[in-house]
């Protein structure tokens, strides 16, 4: 077997051979590599010790990202290469570090390490592939296995537990029993871990292909980190548009979605308010009015709770708030919400709602020929590009104040009405005649 090793990673590892130390790229990148995926990032494993590292890549430029554990970052021909000295970690007090790390010079300690077997694997061109705990055939076999005992691991450092999950929404893997078992006893201590790194561990999850797998068969996990999809569990729809309990209908929205953080999360959380907002009429059918405000209030306390960027977090509700509202397959109002919300958010509402109708009652699926109506007069407005911000007008504020009018609020009040009118389809986007309807709207004022 060989491995397609980058050449500044090959660089690097020739160093040390040069120098009598032993080195292998290890970990993630062995695992992708196996898998036929392209690494993330290379990281490589040595017998060198910090200081001797740093002597061996004396005129690279090093970074000391964490070298109190071992782990030099060195620029070969500008790509990162993280370095890590075998090592073997102390104790855990805290739930998710070592109280302190001791370093060995045997590779198999190191590997002993790592959290799962899938990435407790070491490859040298000398040595071909290190794997002390049966990974390949773990990966073979698509199997999450902890690198010795599940209960003590997970103890040791709780985000194991979390990044167990991505792998397993990522690449499809299934933990054997006892994996699954301890990471679901343990998954309270997930409570001790930054909420940063869960936040981005688990948008990781969420944009696996496999992620409604994960979320269906670990909800109390998902609970844990994420307590506002625990009401959506079972609770039923009582209504003829669903065949799903609010937590299925989710899942099932999930799995046809594309992998963007901002479709995955808006649509994870849109329907979060309806257990909080369920009424049933006379004759027993469940409704949720205003669910989605108070989706929008759950999604706005998850996000910033696990320290998601104000963008992202303000995209994803956005998005919930109107995810329900009425589409119309009309110009007009294309332009509108166009103007309103940009081609970006705009295509993204698109994909909420095919996702979530997509997700109801097959009988119901008249709101997806709304949306395939939309979509040609959407892609025409585009192509033809035409007018529905103020910088596309074919005006702006000069030819106002030529035509007389004081510089000042007016100017923009009067330009949002001629944009107005180009939006509706009242008047051509050209300068004559919207300078005409300008004069006409100030007469009018004056009158
Ligand atoms: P990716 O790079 O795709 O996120 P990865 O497995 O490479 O996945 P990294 O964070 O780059 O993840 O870590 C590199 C390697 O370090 C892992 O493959 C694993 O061997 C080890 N490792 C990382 N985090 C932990 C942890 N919390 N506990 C034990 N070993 C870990
Ligand atoms: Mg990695």
């Amino acid at each position: 077997m060989k491995l397609d090793i980058p050449l500044p990673v090959q660089t690097i590892l020739r160093r040390f051979y040069s120098a009598g130390f032993e080195a292998s790229v290890v970990g993630g990148c062995v695992r992708d590599s196996l898998l036929g995926l392209t690494p993330k990032d290379w990281d490589i494993t040595t017998s060198a010790r910090p200081e001797q590292v740093q002597h061996v890549l004396g005129d690279f430029r090093l970074l000391a990202t964490g070298l109190k554990h071992g782990t030099v970052t060195a620029l070969s021909d500008g790509m990162p290469v993280e370095i890590t000295t075998y090592r073997i970690d102390g104790t855990y007090s805290d739930n998710r570090r070592p109280d302190s790390v001791c370093f060995t010079n045997r590779l198999a300690d190191d590997l002993s390490r790592r959290d799962f077997t899938i990435n407790a694997m070491a490859y040298s061109e000398q040595n071909g592939l290190t794997d002390c705990f049966g990974g390949q055939e773990d990966l073979q076999n698509s199997i999450l296995r902890c690198v010795g005992e599940p209960d003590r691991r997970f103890e040791e450092d709780a985000l194991r537990i979390l990044r167990g999950l991505r792998f397993c929404a990522v690449l499809g893997l299934t933990p054997e029993s006892a994996t699954a078992q301890s990471m679901q006893t343990h998954c309270r201590l997930l409570d001790h871990i930054a909420k940063e790194r869960i936040g981005s561990e688990f948008i990781r999850l969420l944009c696996g292909n496999y992620a409604p797998q994960v979320l269906r068969e670990y909800p109390l996990i998902v609970g844990q980190i994420l307590p506002e999809i625990l009401p959506m569990i079972g609770f039923e729809q009582h209504n003829p548009h669903h065949i799903y309990d609010v937590w299925e209908h989710t899942l099932h929205a999930l799995d046809v979605i594309p992998a963007d953080p901002v479709l995955r999360l808006a649509i994870l959380l849109h329907d979060s308010g309806k257990p909080y907002t369920y009424t049933q009429d006379k004759k027993g059918v469940g409704h949720f009015h205003g669910h989605g405000s108070v989706s929008v209030e759950l999604a706005q306390q998850a996000l910033t709770r696990l320290r998601f960027d104000g963008k992202t977090t303000r995209r994803v509700c956005s998005l919930i708030r109107i995810h329900d509202m009425p589409l119309q397959p009309d110009p007009a109002w294309i332009r509108r919400r166009l103007s309103r919300m940009g081609e970006e958010d705009f295509r993204a509402l698109l994909e909420i709602r095919r996702a979530d109708s997509l997700a109801q009652n097959p009988a119901y699926r008249d709101r997806l020929t709304q949306l395939d109506a939309l979509l040609p007069i959407l892609e025409q407005i585009l192509a033809e590009q035409q007018c529905f911000s103020l910088k596309d007008l074919c005006i702006d504020g000069t030819d106002l104040i030529t035509l007389g009018l004081r510089p000042g609020p007016m100017v923009g009040e009067l330009l949002k009405q001629l944009l107005d009118a180009v939006i509706q389809g009242k008047t051509a986007n050209e300068k004559e005649a919207l300078l005409t309807l300008a004069k006409q709207i100030l007469n009018e004022k004056h009158r």
